[in-house]
Protein backbone atom coordinates (compact mmCIF):
# COMPACT_ATOMS: atom_id res chain seq x y z
CA UNK A 1 0.00 0.00 0.00
CA UNK A 2 1.11 3.31 -0.67
CA UNK A 3 -0.42 6.66 0.45
CA UNK A 4 -1.54 7.45 -3.12
CA UNK A 5 -3.76 5.07 -2.06
CA UNK A 6 -5.45 7.07 0.31
CA UNK A 7 -8.22 9.55 -0.96
CA UNK A 8 -5.77 12.67 -0.41
CA UNK A 9 -4.96 15.47 -1.93
CA UNK A 10 -1.87 16.50 -4.23
CA UNK A 11 -0.72 19.06 -1.33
CA UNK A 12 -0.77 16.29 1.57
CA UNK A 13 0.80 14.00 -0.82
CA UNK A 14 3.47 16.21 -1.80
CA UNK A 15 3.75 16.90 2.02
CA UNK A 16 4.36 13.65 2.84
CA UNK A 17 6.99 12.90 0.24
CA UNK A 18 9.15 15.44 1.40
CA UNK A 19 9.03 14.35 5.05
CA UNK A 20 10.56 11.28 3.40
CA UNK A 21 7.48 8.81 4.33
CA UNK A 22 8.19 5.75 1.31
CA UNK A 23 5.02 4.19 2.89
CA UNK A 24 1.93 3.91 5.27
CA UNK A 25 2.82 2.90 8.94
CA UNK A 26 0.16 -0.28 10.25
CA UNK A 27 -1.71 2.41 12.45
CA UNK A 28 -1.66 4.93 9.17
CA UNK A 29 -2.89 2.30 6.81
CA UNK A 30 -5.53 1.18 9.11
CA UNK A 31 -6.62 4.62 10.63
CA UNK A 32 -6.60 6.79 7.51
CA UNK A 33 -9.88 5.34 5.62
CA UNK A 34 -11.91 4.93 8.53
CA UNK A 35 -11.27 8.31 9.93
CA UNK A 36 -11.78 10.04 6.19
CA UNK A 37 -14.68 8.01 6.22
CA UNK A 38 -16.48 10.17 9.38
CA UNK A 39 -15.57 7.09 12.31
CA UNK A 40 -15.13 7.32 15.45
CA UNK A 41 -11.68 5.85 16.18
CA UNK A 42 -10.16 3.92 19.32
CA UNK A 43 -6.45 3.71 18.59
CA UNK A 44 -4.44 1.80 20.95
CA UNK A 45 -0.57 2.62 19.41
CA UNK A 46 2.30 4.22 21.28
CA UNK A 47 5.01 6.59 19.98
CA UNK A 48 6.96 6.19 17.00
CA UNK A 49 3.89 4.01 15.20
CA UNK A 50 3.09 7.03 13.37
CA UNK A 51 -0.07 7.34 15.05
CA UNK A 52 -0.01 11.54 14.93
CA UNK A 53 0.42 11.45 11.12
CA UNK A 54 -2.60 8.62 10.79
CA UNK A 55 -4.43 11.31 12.49
CA UNK A 56 -3.31 14.49 11.22
CA UNK A 57 -3.55 13.81 7.78
CA UNK A 58 -7.45 13.22 7.71
CA UNK A 59 -8.33 15.83 9.46
CA UNK A 60 -5.88 18.69 7.45
CA UNK A 61 -7.88 17.03 4.94
CA UNK A 62 -11.30 17.09 6.00
CA UNK A 63 -10.81 20.48 7.74
CA UNK A 64 -9.57 22.36 4.11
CA UNK A 65 -12.97 21.09 3.01
CA UNK A 66 -14.81 22.32 5.87
CA UNK A 67 -15.09 25.86 5.14
CA UNK A 68 -15.29 28.05 8.44
CA UNK A 69 -14.17 30.94 10.27
CA UNK A 70 -13.23 29.37 13.72
CA UNK A 71 -11.72 26.06 14.67
CA UNK A 72 -12.65 22.47 13.12
CA UNK A 73 -10.11 20.67 14.76
CA UNK A 74 -9.31 20.42 18.17
CA UNK A 75 -6.30 17.94 19.45
CA UNK A 76 -6.03 17.57 23.36
CA UNK A 77 -2.55 16.15 24.30
CA UNK A 78 -1.03 16.65 28.10
CA UNK A 79 2.33 18.31 27.81
CA UNK A 80 3.09 21.18 25.99
CA UNK A 81 5.99 19.06 24.68
CA UNK A 82 3.44 16.82 22.82
CA UNK A 83 1.11 20.02 22.12
CA UNK A 84 4.82 21.40 20.23
CA UNK A 85 5.45 17.72 18.48
CA UNK A 86 1.74 17.35 17.18
CA UNK A 87 2.33 21.11 16.19
CA UNK A 88 5.19 20.43 14.34
CA UNK A 89 3.89 17.22 12.64
CA UNK A 90 0.54 19.72 11.26
CA UNK A 91 3.09 22.51 9.83
CA UNK A 92 5.30 19.91 8.32
CA UNK A 93 2.20 18.13 6.36
CA UNK A 94 0.13 20.92 6.14
CA UNK A 95 2.71 23.01 4.82
CA UNK A 96 0.93 23.12 1.38
CA UNK A 97 -2.53 23.99 2.63
CA UNK A 98 -3.14 27.29 3.70
CA UNK A 99 -4.54 25.77 7.02
CA UNK A 100 -3.75 27.53 10.01
CA UNK A 101 -2.45 25.85 13.39
CA UNK A 102 -2.42 27.25 16.98
CA UNK A 103 -0.25 25.39 20.28
CA UNK A 104 -2.02 26.39 23.42
CA UNK A 105 -0.43 25.82 26.19
CA UNK A 106 0.15 26.98 29.84
CA UNK A 107 3.63 28.69 31.09
CA UNK A 108 3.18 31.63 28.90
CA UNK A 109 1.16 34.61 28.92
CA UNK A 110 -1.67 34.12 27.08
CA UNK A 111 -1.52 37.20 24.94
CA UNK A 112 0.35 36.19 21.29
CA UNK A 113 -2.16 32.57 21.69
CA UNK A 114 -5.06 35.20 22.19
CA UNK A 115 -4.15 37.87 19.50
CA UNK A 116 -3.36 34.69 16.80
CA UNK A 117 -6.74 33.29 18.23
CA UNK A 118 -8.46 36.56 17.14
CA UNK A 119 -6.55 36.45 13.70
CA UNK A 120 -8.51 32.84 13.12
CA UNK A 121 -7.24 29.44 13.17
CA UNK A 122 -8.29 26.21 12.11
CA UNK A 123 -6.45 23.76 14.03
CA UNK A 124 -6.05 23.64 17.84
CA UNK A 125 -3.71 21.71 19.29
CA UNK A 126 -3.84 22.46 23.29
CA UNK A 127 -3.41 21.02 26.65
CA UNK A 128 -6.60 20.49 28.49
CA UNK A 129 -5.96 23.61 31.19
CA UNK A 130 -4.92 26.27 28.79
CA UNK A 131 -7.75 25.50 26.57
CA UNK A 132 -10.52 25.78 29.26
CA UNK A 133 -8.51 29.14 30.57
CA UNK A 134 -8.96 30.62 26.76
CA UNK A 135 -12.29 29.21 26.46
CA UNK A 136 -13.83 30.60 29.34
CA UNK A 137 -11.91 34.25 28.94
CA UNK A 138 -14.52 34.20 25.75
CA UNK A 139 -11.48 33.51 23.14
CA UNK A 140 -12.27 30.52 21.70
CA UNK A 141 -15.06 29.64 19.57
CA UNK A 142 -16.04 26.32 19.92
CA UNK A 143 -19.20 25.88 17.63
CA UNK A 144 -17.95 25.19 14.38
CA UNK A 145 -15.32 21.92 15.73
CA UNK A 146 -16.20 18.97 13.74
CA UNK A 147 -13.49 16.65 14.89
CA UNK A 148 -11.85 15.89 18.39
CA UNK A 149 -8.96 14.04 19.23
CA UNK A 150 -7.67 13.21 22.29
CA UNK A 151 -4.10 12.24 21.91
CA UNK A 152 -2.14 9.85 24.96
CA UNK A 153 -5.15 9.92 27.04
CA UNK A 154 -3.85 7.35 29.04
CA UNK A 155 -1.25 9.88 30.31
CA UNK A 156 -3.87 12.44 30.19
CA UNK A 157 -5.74 10.05 32.48
CA UNK A 158 -2.53 9.44 34.92
CA UNK A 159 -2.29 13.57 35.31
CA UNK A 160 -5.64 14.18 36.48
CA UNK A 161 -7.25 15.84 33.16
CA UNK A 162 -10.10 13.89 33.43
CA UNK A 163 -12.41 16.54 34.86
CA UNK A 164 -11.33 19.24 32.55
CA UNK A 165 -12.09 17.14 29.41
CA UNK A 166 -15.37 16.17 30.80
CA UNK A 167 -16.01 20.03 30.57
CA UNK A 168 -14.48 20.44 27.30
CA UNK A 169 -16.96 17.86 26.04
CA UNK A 170 -19.97 19.99 27.43
CA UNK A 171 -18.65 23.03 25.56
CA UNK A 172 -18.48 21.79 22.45
CA UNK A 173 -20.60 20.66 19.46
CA UNK A 174 -22.39 17.24 20.08
CA UNK A 175 -22.31 15.81 16.85
CA UNK A 176 -19.10 16.02 16.16
CA UNK A 177 -16.26 12.91 14.95
CA UNK A 178 -13.98 11.55 17.80
CA UNK A 179 -10.46 9.75 18.05
CA UNK A 180 -9.00 8.47 21.03
CA UNK A 181 -5.36 7.48 21.18
CA UNK A 182 -4.09 5.60 24.04
CA UNK A 183 -0.42 3.72 24.51
CA UNK A 184 -1.87 1.60 26.75
CA UNK A 185 -5.71 0.41 27.58
CA UNK A 186 -6.50 0.00 31.19
CA UNK A 187 -9.84 -0.07 32.53
CA UNK A 188 -10.50 3.32 33.02
CA UNK A 189 -9.19 4.30 29.68
CA UNK A 190 -12.03 1.73 27.84
CA UNK A 191 -14.83 3.09 30.41
CA UNK A 192 -13.62 6.47 29.23
CA UNK A 193 -13.80 5.67 25.40
CA UNK A 194 -17.46 4.35 26.15
CA UNK A 195 -18.24 7.95 26.66
CA UNK A 196 -16.40 9.72 24.46
CA UNK A 197 -16.65 7.72 20.82
CA UNK A 198 -20.08 6.60 19.36
CA UNK A 199 -19.52 2.78 17.43
CA UNK A 200 -15.61 3.74 16.90
CA UNK A 201 -13.55 1.21 15.14
CA UNK A 202 -11.07 0.01 17.53
CA UNK A 203 -7.36 -0.25 16.22
CA UNK A 204 -4.76 -1.86 17.66
CA UNK A 205 -0.65 -1.92 16.55
P1 LIG B 1 4.73 9.22 16.11
O1 LIG B 1 4.49 7.78 16.42
O2 LIG B 1 3.54 9.91 15.59
O3 LIG B 1 5.35 9.94 17.28
O4 LIG B 1 5.80 9.29 14.92
C1 LIG B 1 7.11 8.80 15.07
C2 LIG B 1 8.04 9.28 13.94
O5 LIG B 1 7.77 8.58 12.73
C3 LIG B 1 7.92 10.75 13.59
O6 LIG B 1 9.22 11.30 13.54
C4 LIG B 1 7.29 10.77 12.22
O7 LIG B 1 7.76 11.84 11.43
C5 LIG B 1 7.73 9.46 11.62
N1 LIG B 1 6.76 8.88 10.66
C6 LIG B 1 5.41 8.93 10.72
N2 LIG B 1 4.85 8.27 9.69
C7 LIG B 1 5.87 7.78 8.95
C8 LIG B 1 5.95 6.99 7.74
N3 LIG B 1 4.85 6.57 7.12
N4 LIG B 1 7.16 6.67 7.27
C9 LIG B 1 8.28 7.09 7.91
N5 LIG B 1 8.30 7.82 9.04
C10 LIG B 1 7.10 8.17 9.57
Amino acid sequence: MTFEDFNLNRQLLNAVSEAGYEQPTDIQEQAIPLILAGHDVLGIAQTGTGKTAAYVLPILYKVKYAQGSAPRALILAPTRELVMQIGDAIEQLGQYTDLRTLCLYGGLGPKTQIEALTAGVDILVSTPGRFMDLYLRGDIITKELKVMVLDEADKMMDMGFMPQIRRILEIIPRKRQNLLFSATFPEKVEKFSFEFLEFPTRIEV
